[in-house]
């Protein structure tokens, strides 16, 4: 092998002057030269064999489902520090922590959890016990205990005195079971001032509040079922999410249909709230942290340019997850691939021997799954001035699909110029931007930011041809079987040429 080495050196050195010269000529040729050879070496160094083996490490037992608050999320993000730590990425804070704290309450859901319903059938009683994660998944803060009681259809479970409406209105709730649908009779797509109006009624922790507040002792909230803990904390409220088998059962025999009902409620704008006659159990067990301490991760590459470093470019993405509800609620592509393509991006870009001029931040939020908590820490606690962030890329679920997605590339088509710059080049992806129409809630990292006026997108992948299958979101099918690592690999390959293209551009300014 060495002698063979030896006789093909000359003519490497020919071929590799020969290239050179053709760089030089002019920089119209396709040859790239010099730091863009850098840049596209170190692109090339993202494999999605890599990015897939983080991914497996996220969702592994050991980090059970990435809770924020618990010690097995302290333990994930201690992993996320030692990788930056390992390719000399500086921490995010001055003081040398990559670690920035807030207070995060959290509910732990632990196995044995039920639901039934109990039919009384020639003074005997027939118990239907429904199946966790298809009918019925526990609720993420529930209270730990049992309650039986007879079910009572609160439709949205509203009382808004401002709107003339109240779904409690001639119903006795104390001590019984609600049934209540998510959200609110209007739509935020349909109309946005109207909506504004219910918005304080639209989210879960009114909710939950409101049916407390009522006497209710507990709730079988329709809603996927889908796990969730972002919602309020009642010791005494044990409450469950359900999907269509319960609420169909519910309805049995009541001489009224649920589509219909809710469709009255949102036509007529009254409620139709009844007392069921059905008994249902339900049975949690749970145990409550009122003084957990949450963490996102952050380290930071200093920009090259001594005036240009004063400006900041972050990527981000949430590492937590729905932790166990009972069973590990393993969030492979909700969020374990966005994490997995920053660290893929961090490590190139941390590599690569040209640096970026601007400062790029790498920002792993937690508890975006509890109410977008560790974003809203970060605006309130930034670590670099907002006005001096000049781009926040921001990552849902970049690992199931064969197109990439840029929500708000619409809002800032100059921003996405950059994403489609680098597709072009490199990649050629499908890639397709839509608007951020209804900020009127913190769902995303993104809303916070741009609330406070830094311009944001979030990039993820999608189905050109979707597939049918079961769903996946907020369940444990939300599992690595799901996960398609070369879109992963190419979306990681696409931010880091366009944050490197970013980082360089003179001036950069979203906002205008
Ligand atoms: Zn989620």
């Amino acid at each position: 092998m060495k002698k063979r080495t030896f006789q093909i050196f000359p003519f490497l050195v020919l071929l590799l002057a020969a290239l050179s010269l053709t760089v030089a000529a002019g920089q119209s040729t396709s040859q790239p030269g010099g730091d863009e050879r850098a840049i596209l070496d170190s692109l090339h160094t993202i494999s999605s064999h890599t990015l897939y083996s983080h991914v497996e490490e996220l969702v592994s037992e050991k980090y059970g489902g990435r809770l924020t608050g618990t010690p097995e999320y302290d333990a994930c993000a201690d992993w996320i520090a030692s990788l930056l730590e390992k390719w000399e990425i500086r921490p995010g804070d001055d003081g040398g922590s990559y670690m920035q704290s807030f207070p995060n309450p959290y509910t732990l859901v632990f196995p044995g959890c039920e639901v039934y319903l109990r039919l009384p059938v020639n003074g005997a009683e027939i118990r239907k016990h429904y199946r966790f994660d298809d009918q019925f998944i526990p609720g993420g803060t529930s209270g730990s205990g049992e309650v039986t009681a007879e079910v009572i259809y609160v439709g949205y479970g509203v009382t808004a005195p401002d709107l003339g409406y109240d779904d409690y209105a001639g119903v006795d709730v104390k001590g019984k079971i609600l049934l209540m649908e998510r959200e609110v009779p209007v739509a935020p797509d349909k109309d946005v001032e109207l909506f504004r109006k219910w918005r304080p009624y639209s989210f879960h922790q009114y909710k939950l509040e409101n049916a407390v507040a009522h006497g209710a002792a507990g709730m079988l909230y329709n809603y996927g079922p889908i796990g969730n803990p972002n919602n309020s904390y009642d010791a005494g409220f044990i409450y469950s999410h359900v999907g269509e088998a319960v609420v169909t059962d519910v309805f049995a025999g009541t001489g009224r249909d649920h589509k219909a009902v809710v469709e009255k409620i949102r036509e007529t704008m009254q409620p139709q709230s009844f007392a069921t006659g059905k008994f249902f159990t339900i049975k949690n067990v749970t145990e409550h942290h009122p003084d957990g301490i949450g963490a996102n991760v952050i380290g930071l590459i200093e920009g090259s340019d001594p005036v240009l470093k004063d400006e900041l470019i972050i990527l981000g993405g949430h590492l937590d997850h729905l932790g166990r509800m009972w069973e590990l609620m393993p969030g492979a592509n909700d969020n374990a691939t966005s994490v997995a393509v920053m660290l893929g991006v961090a490590e190139a870009m941390s590599r690569c021997p040209v640096k970026p001029k601007r400062s790029v931040m790498f920002l792993f939020f937690g508890a975006e799954e509890q109410g977008v908590a560790g974003s809203e820490f970060y605006v309130n606690h930034p670590l670099f001035p907002l006005e001096k962030t000049a781009a926040f890329i921001n990552m849902e679920g970049p690992g199931v699909g064969d197109k990439v997605s840029v929500l708000a590339g619409k809002n800032f088509p100059d921003f996405h110029g950059f994403l489609e710059s680098a597709n072009g080049r490199y990649i050629h992806r499908v890639i397709e931007a839509s608007s951020f129409a209804n900020i009127a809630r913190p769902r995303q990292d993104t809303a916070r930011f741009l609330w406070k006026g830094v311009p944001s997108i979030t990039v993820g992948a999608e189905e050109i041809r979707p597939v049918p299958r079961a769903p996946s979101y907020h369940n444990t099918r939300d599992n690595l079987e799901s996960i398609t690592p070369e879109i992963m690999e190419d979306i990681a390959q696409l931010l880091f040429a366009a944050i490197m293209d970013m980082s360089d551009e003179p001036a950069l300014d979203f906002r205008k």
